[in-house]
């Protein structure tokens, strides 16, 4: 599936050891390996010949082995007053991802300082399939590498440099799949947690899964301070299956446990996010559901309102109906939080930005999963479970074909 882009490596793709040993290779001193990491985590440099620490002649040496920035902006669109901004980016190959970094202002009440989190994507695209989301209707393109993973996290710090502010927590809850993709997750959160390089606390990472069961548990072994988060939508089978097309092969009743046995052996409590979507999983069964599998957990749950997507019959809940499930939830003992879209005006939910640019498929293949979804949701809503995924109508393109 992998399909690493035959360019130079990232700067931060190499951990410092590996890095420091091609440094020795050229023939330089093992010190420029920690210079060149200081100036990516830690100046405004864009790009080598701005590393003001390094001689005209290092500079060329190092571009001509690293990239030192594998993420590069394309379009930047600022939404809510400046308190979010999403993120075009391009990797070396000329995919394109999406990163939204979203500002909140200190909270007395909780005695917090103002907070910065960026949430960063794992892959271009993705193989899932979620009906309702931007980045599942794209199609997969490839995993991102370690470094692109990082690079996106170095974009946000950047901005927030030049704004006085700090980075402070990082979601990956952008494009892809992390789970999928979990040797190059893994291996950003080693760099994003290091000391010498991203230098974030563990507890400020957050990892949101559509529910890839072995990768949960290798998460709770590897990295147990992360938190976890896993995109329920729905707690009956028939219904899960058409939201989430991965709970054909780990259903509900196995996510659950896996959830519950991260949760255990971690000590973290695991968030469970519901993205509304009306008429479809927003009935009063569907909360008794929920309840059913929930009852008794530590676990936090999210609802989400859906944000419009083009290529879907779909639409969020109405805010009365989302606050009903949230009474019913509380009542059961369960802690839950209404989430109000952030990015909505920047174009919505993560993948969106790069949708558009994709292109817009062909009509009749739009028409077709629209019926196919509408028929698809009665049937799931009686019961009955569907066998054969609804494909993506919109294929990720590669840029020379947009
Ligand atoms: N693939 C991972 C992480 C990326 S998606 C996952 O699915 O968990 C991050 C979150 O955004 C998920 O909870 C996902 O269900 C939600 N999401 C996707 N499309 C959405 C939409 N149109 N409206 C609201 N939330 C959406
Ligand atoms: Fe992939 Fe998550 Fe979107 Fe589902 S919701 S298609 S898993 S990015």
């Amino acid at each position: 599936m992998m399909n690493t882009p035959r360019t130079l490596p990232a700067l931060t793709d190499l951990d410092p050891a590996a890095l420091s040993a091609r440094i020795a290779s050229l023939g330089l001193p093992a010190f420029r390996a920690a210079q060149a990491l200081d100036a990516a985590w830690r100046s405004p440099a864009k790009n080598w010949s701005e590393v003001t620490t390094l001689s005209q002649e290092v500079q060329q040496q190092l571009a001509a082995e690293f990239e030192f920035d594998s993420a590069t902006e394309t379009v930047r669109q600022e939404a809510e007053d400046g308190a979010t901004t999403k993120l075009l980016l391009t990797l070396r190959d000329g995919q394109k991802i999406e990163a939204v970094l979203m500002r909140y202002p200190a909270d007395r009440r909780k005695g917090t300082g103002p907070r910065a989190t960026i949430c960063v994507s794992s892959q271009a695209g993705c193989a899932v399939g979620c009906p309702f989301c931007a980045t599942g209707e794209l199609g997969f393109g490839r995993n991102l590498t370690s470094g692109e993973i990082q690079d996106q996290v170095r974009a946000a710090r950047r901005i927030l440099r030049a704004e006085d502010r700090e980075l402070t927590n990082v979601v990956f809850m952008g494009m892809g799949e992390p789970l999928q993709n979990i040797d190059a997750v893994l291996d950003a959160v080693t760099g994003l947690t290091d000391p010498k390089r991203g230098a974030i606390g563990q507890r400020r990472i957050v990892i949101s899964t559509s529910g890839v069961v072995p990768g949960i548990a290798r998460l709770a072994k590897e990295r147990p301070q992360v938190t976890l988060a896993v995109s329920l939508h729905a707690a009956r089978n028939p219904l899960r299956d058409l939201l989430v097309p991965l709970n054909r092969k780990w259903p509900v009743e196995q996510v659950i446990a896996a959830a519950a046995a991260h949760a255990r052996s971690t000590g973290r409590r695991t968030t469970f996010e519901v993205t509304m979507i009306d008429g479809i999983n927003d009935r009063p069964e569907d909360a008794q559901a929920l309840v059913s599998v929930l009852r008794g957990s530590s676990a936090h749950v999210n609802l989400i309102p859906m944000n419009a997507v083009a290529h879907t019959p779909w639409h969020e809940s109405t805010p009365v109906r989302i606050e009903q499930i949230a009474a019913e939830l509380r009542a059961s003992g369960l802690s839950v939080t209404v989430r109000r879209n952030r990015g909505r005006e920047a174009g919505a939910a993560c993948g969106q930005l790069a949708a558009e640019r994709a292109g817009t498929p062909p009509p009749a293949a739009v028409a077709r999963r629209r019926e196919q979804l509408v028929q698809a949701s009665a049937a799931a809503l009686q019961g009955r479970r569907t066998t054969t995924p609804i494909a993506a109508s919109g294929p990720l393109l590669p840029e020379s074909a947009t």
